[in-house]
């Protein structure tokens, strides 16, 4: 990317006629968007499963914003895996539930999941710019015509103030940052003005989907609520364009603590070097690798699930090979609402009294010799 930040990436044809300044407003992109089969039509070769997937799924909406539309090539592109749907969505896979981790039996209030004492997770949209295929919350995001009540916000607010346990609050939905910049702000100061409060995350995937959202008037609305941090959604290198590597810095640069959670895809980002490449270059647009999902048991996600094998022998193959900062936790969310669970590859070979016998990255063995109980 040039200094002054005029990098971009590629346009597909069709919008290559669109003023910068139209391009760059997230409120034309949103506008703007594929949301049909007859749009797709006139853009891709689309498959005859990508077609049958968007006729056959009723459920779940199907959106893409020009930008993340324009980074789709070929029908296995990684992109076009996580924006377009196949007609494998509409295949039950063993496993499959609705809402698998139990988030709608864990609310106190409509708007709030509170599994975990210290941490609770508040829904304020059911909109996002790009409706990932993969979203453990397909049964409830995409009803763009539906949007929480001032009461049920009062609500939340409400539960916090009662429920001084809860420190860290996600912010979360759909997205977050599909509000307006004063919904958003309003949001966060509310909970901020709440003392037992401590944390604010906001869990967005705009700097994907939509990074032209994050913009210098947001990030200075943002800067006063510190400690504030940003979980953000990359799943594979595809996604680390010029405008998201912007996106990154105008946050970092704004003080919000920037943290990465991918989802483990078949076919999207299932192995050793996509999953390097792409903690390597978040962290050096100062974005920690903080987890890799297991893909929950979601309704219409069977295709895209890998084995949790797959996931251990990635981490296997990071660790002692790239920056530990790059090493993000393997987290499998328990089904049911048991909370989520980090798996680690075991390096343990073998023990006997003290003795205690690893291997490194290569296979080798080294012997550590325990302390005494
Ligand atoms: C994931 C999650 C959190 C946050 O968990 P961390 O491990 O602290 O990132 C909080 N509440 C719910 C309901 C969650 O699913
Ligand atoms: S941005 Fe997040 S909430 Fe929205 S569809 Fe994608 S995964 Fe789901």
């Amino acid at each position: 990317m040039s200094p002054d930040g005029s990098a971009r990436s590629p346009r597909h044809p069709a919008w290559a006629d669109v003023d910068d300044a139209s391009w760059n407003d997230w409120r034309w992109q949103l506008r703007n968007r594929v949301t049909t089969l007859a749009q797709l039509e006139s853009l891709i070769d689309v498959t005859d499963a990508e077609r049958r997937g968007i006729t056959g799924r009723h459920d779940f909406s199907f959106a893409v914003t020009p930008y993340y539309f324009s980074l789709i090539g070929g029908p296995d592109c990684p992109v076009r895996r996580q924006a377009i749907p196949l007609e494998d969505e509409l295949r039950a896979a063993p496993g499959d539930m609705r809402d698998p981790l139990a988030e709608d039996e864990h609310r106190p209030v409509s708007i709030l999941t509170h599994r975990y004492p210290d941490r609770a997770l508040l829904y304020v949209t059911h909109n996002c710019p790009v409706y990932c295929r993969h979203c453990t919350r397909s049964r409830k995001v995409g009803d763009e015509a539906s949007a929480p009540a001032r009461s049920e916000f009062e609500a939340a607010y409400d539960y916090l103030r009662r429920t001084p346990a809860v420190r860290d609050v996600l912010v979360s939905g759909g997205d977050p940052l599909s509000l307006s910049d004063a919904r958003l702000v309003d949001i966060v100061a509310q909970l901020r003005a709440i003392d037992s409060v401590e944390i604010i995350r906001l869990c967005t995937r705009n700097p994907v989907t939509l990074p032209q959202r994050i913009t210098p008037a947001l990030v200075e609305a943002l800067r006063p609520f510190a400690p504030l941090f940003v979980h953000t959604h990359f799943n594979h290198p595809t996604e680390c364009t010029p405008e998201a590597a912007r996106a990154l810095g105008l946050l970092a640069d704004g003080g919000l603590v920037l943290g990465n959670q991918m989802v483990l895809l078949r076919g999207v980002n299932d192995d050793a070097d996509t999953v390097a490449t792409l903690g390597r270059w978040l962290l050096r647009h100062r974005c920690r690798p903080y987890y890799m999902f297991q893909c929950d048991p979601v309704q219409g996600t069977g295709h895209l699930r890998t084995p949790i094998r797959t996931g251990l022998q990635i981490l296997d193959q990071l660790r002692g090979r790239v920056s530990g900062l790059a090493i993000p936790q393997y987290a499998v969310d328990l089904p049911g609402g048991g909370g989520k669970v980090t798996l680690v590859p075991d390096r343990a070979v073998s023990h006997e009294g003290p003795r205690r016998v690893f291997r490194d990255a290569s296979g080798e063995l080294f012997t550590y010799v325990d302390a005494a109980d």
